[in-house]
């Protein structure tokens, strides 16, 4: 994630989150075998990712500061720390068993209720009733 640009969301979009189409900025090799909706060819050089700029330039490229990637490893980190919490608290309930659904209290905020479900391959679901808590999608 540090080495893209903030507006980056890959090449199989038109455009990036700043509005900037990928063909106008990529440098391309044309490839008839290469399929891209937004780059026509296979991309050379691509300014939203330091290791393939290139000569290519961008009016908006942004790459994150190391301030905010430290922020963003932090959050990392937390996030996965609540979702290990929250797997743990439904693995302890189930037993490890599949197609079960229940409701906690949440192991991770211990302010609200955590609804979860197992399905029969093991996936599991959870999500607290409070804001930017555990939220867990397999
Ligand atoms: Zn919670």
């Amino acid at each position: 994630m540090n080495n893209k640009c903030s507006h980056f969301t890959g090449v199989h979009n038109i455009t990036c989150n700043a509005g900037v189409a990928y063909a106008d900025v990529a440098e391309s090799v044309p490839d008839l075998n290469v399929v891209r909706p937004g780059v026509p060819g296979r991309v050379k050089s691509l300014p939203c990712i330091k290791e393939r700029q290139g000569d290519c330039k961008c009016p908006a490229q942004s790459f994150p500061s190391a301030a905010l990637l430290e922020a963003m490893q932090k959050q990392w980190i937390e996030d996965g720390r609540k979702r290990r919490a929250a797997i743990k608290a439904v693995l302890d309930e189930t037993g490890g068993d599949n197609c079960r659904s229940g409701v906690l209290w949440c192991p991770v905020c211990d302010r609200g209720e955590m609804r979860w479900r197992v399905d029969g391959f093991g996936n599991i679901y959870a999500k607290c009733a409070q804001p930017k808590c555990v939220l867990i999608v397999e």
